[in-house]
This record gives structure tokens, C-alpha cells and sequence, in this order.
């Protein structure tokens, strides 16, 4: 009866009904990246009652997260704890009933299957393409459903990508975007975005399992403009390296950056073949941090780290061993 109360709203929603409640009782969801979008999925899925929710993320709650990363609080700020920690413990007092599995991990090709296996769907809460282009290959590979998201200043969109049916993300973007790219931590992002961003991949999320075709476009939103646009994806490339010809080079880790530890307390990431525009990241980073810059390297203190970023693309850390540091302030802050 209990049971009954809870869920009561969302199964007298005729499309879902009991049926679709039971399956959604006994999905297994991955969340990956618990940040913005990654905090309101995990609500999400948690009040729908989903019957396990794994939760995957590599840092640490900030001060500047609160804006807009809804399940954190200052506490969880002042004691700089795991997201993945962090946010179990509020899904917890949310609904008690469903088992909540922090992972405070990197997503890597080395973890992925493990981390990945035994899950119905996962829904992309990251903030850059090398995870998702990760997330692309276990997921076609296995042929686990996944939900894309993406979000920076006031526009976001997203779309369902499921194995064999649709498009996947290789189809649609076949290569990582080169250059710098803007993230939120030097364009900004607005919590009403980020918000509604997550919230349709909840629905498409809940419809997944409850055994409905998701909206099968991509949907684009500027929560500034107000404008809300629906885009058809693109068919199934025959000649896709991931969902065709099931090549999945992230997943083997041929695709991936090889990182290092560099010295005492540094760590150097040295990816190949991704030339950067120096004097564009420079302004961009101009804006919240002092830079020094020349036309081979520029040097960024963010206290208590120390980036210095070369025109191949390579940086290196200063003031963590950490890789897992290392690769997030490098997403953050160059782009993945
Ligand atoms: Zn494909």
C-alpha cells in the first residue's frame, strides 16, 4: 500500500500505468558525471523509483557547484566531499527503497565494462566528449540504451540514442569537436538549463523503461531565448566505425590520452594530434584566472593548482598526483 501511495501520480499516467511502474521498479540505471544534470537525473530517477542507481563521478563538491547541482548543499562544499558520496546519501533520505551505489571514479576504458555491465540505461550527466564517446562504444556494445546531454551558458540539448534503432553518437558526430571548445567554467551555465536539460533526459529516461519509444529527435533548448527547437538526427550511418562495424577504439583505449604522472606532484596529460588556439584559450581563461601566455605554452594558476597547456594540446598539472584531478581540471578548464 505504501508502495501504492508513493508512486500513485505517475501510475494513474495512463502511458505508464502499473506495468510501466513495475519495470521502472526493477531497472538497474548508471548515471555517469553527477554534476548539473547528473544531480537532477539522479532525483529523478530516484523519486520515479527506479531499483538501482549507480552513480559514477571523479570530483569533489565546490562552493561554485551550488548554483545549480541541486542535490548538494554547503556542507558537502565546506567538507569537499565526493559527488558520488555526497549525493548518495540525499537519495537516500529521498526514497530509502532504492539501493544507491556511489562509484568516486573516472569513467575509463579500463572500468567502463565493469562499471557498465548489468545496467539498463545510462543517462550522460559528463561534461565532456571523451567520456561520452566512452560511454557511446559500452553502450553499443552491449546494446544498453543511453541518454545524451550536453549544457554551457543558456544552451543545452539532448537526445536518446538507442543501440541498433537509432543513430548512435559516432553516427552523428563521427570524430571528438577539435579546438577549444567552451565549457562551463569559462562561458558560464545557467541552473534553469541545466535543469531542464536533465529533466528531459529523465523523461526519456522513464519512458525507455517503461517500454515506450523515447522522442526520437534531438531536442535543443535556450532557456535565454526561450527558444525550443526539435531537429531530426541524422539515420544510421551503414558505414559507422562504432554501431556498424562495431570498432570500438574508446573502449580498447586506442582513442584515449595517455596520462602520466610528471614529476612530484604534477601530472601530465599528453594528448596527440589536438592542436589548440592559444591565444583564443587565453582570453577565455583571462576571464577568471590570471595567465601568462607565449606562443608555445600559457600558464593558468587556479589555486591550488597550476595548469600549463602547450599548443599540441599537452598540459600539465601542477599540485595534485591525481589523474583523475588532472583530467577533470583539464576538461573544465581546456576542454575535452
Ligand atoms: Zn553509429
Amino acid at each position: 500500500m505504501e508502495i501504492d501511495a508513493r508512486y500513485s501520480r505517475q501510475v494513474r499516467f495512463e502511458p505508464l500505468g502499473e506495468e510501466g511502474q513495475r519495470k521502472i521498479g526493477a531497472a538497474r540505471v548508471a548515471i555517469v558525471g553527477c554534476g548539473a544534470l547528473g544531480s537532477i537525473q539522479a532525483e529523478m530517477m530516484a523519486r520515479a523509483g527506479v531499483g538501482l542507481l549507480r552513480l559514477i563521478d571523479r570530483d569533489f563538491v565546490e562552493l561554485s557547484n551550488l548554483q545549480r547541482q541541486f542535490l548538494f548543499e554547503e556542507s558537502d562544499a565546506r567538507e569537499a566531499l565526493p559527488k558520488a558520496a555526497a549525493a548518495a546519501h540525499r537519495l537516500s533520505e529521498i526514497n530509502s527503497a532504492v539501493a544507491v551505489e556511489p562509484i568516486v571514479a573516472d569513467l575509463t576504458p579500463s572500468n567502463a565494462h565493469e562499471l557498465l555491465e548489468k545496467i539498463d540505461l545510462i543517462l550522460d550527466g559528463t561534461d565532456n566528449f571523451e567520456t561520452r564517446y566512452l560511454i557511446n562504444d559500452a553502450a553499443v556494445r552491449s546494446g544498453v540504451p543511453w541518454i545524451y546531454g550536453a549544457a554551457v551558458g543558456s544552451y543545452g540539448l539532448k537526445f536518446a540514442i538507442l543501440p541498433g534503432q537509432t543513430a548512435c553518437l559516432r553516427c552523428i558526430y563521427p570524430d571528438p569537436p577539435q579546438g577549444t571548445q567552451p565549457t562551463c567554467e569559462t562561458a558560464g551555465v545557467l541552473g534553469p538549463l541545466t535543469a531542464t536539460i536533465g529533466a528531459l533526459q529523465s523523461a526519456d529516461a522513464l519512458k525507455i523503461l517503461a517500454g515506450s519509444p523515447p522522442v526520437a529527435r534531438i531536442t535543443t533548448v535556450d532557456v535565454w531565448s526561450g527558444e525550443i527547437r526539435q531537429i531530426e538526427p541524422p539515420a544510421r550511418d551503414p558505414t559507422c566505425p562504432c554501431c556498424a562495424r562495431r570498432d570500438f577504439v574508446y573502449l580498447d583505449g586506442s582513442r584515449r590520452a595517455p596520462v602520466s604522472l610528471c614529476g612530484r606532484n604534477a601530472v601530465q596529460i599528453h594528448e596527440r594530434a589536438r592542436p589548440l588556439d592559444l591565444k583564443a584559450l587565453a582570453a577565455q581563461l583571462g576571464l577568471i584566472a590570471p595567465v601568462r601566455s607565449n606562443e608555445f605554452a600559457l600558464r593558468v594558476t587556479l589555486d591550488p593548482y597550476e595548469l600549463t597547456v602547450f599548443a599540441d594540446g599537452r598540459a600539465i598539472i601542477k599540485g595534485t598526483t591525481d589523474i583523475g584531478t588532472a583530467r577533470s581540471l583539464y576538461a573544465r578548464y581546456v576542454g575535452a
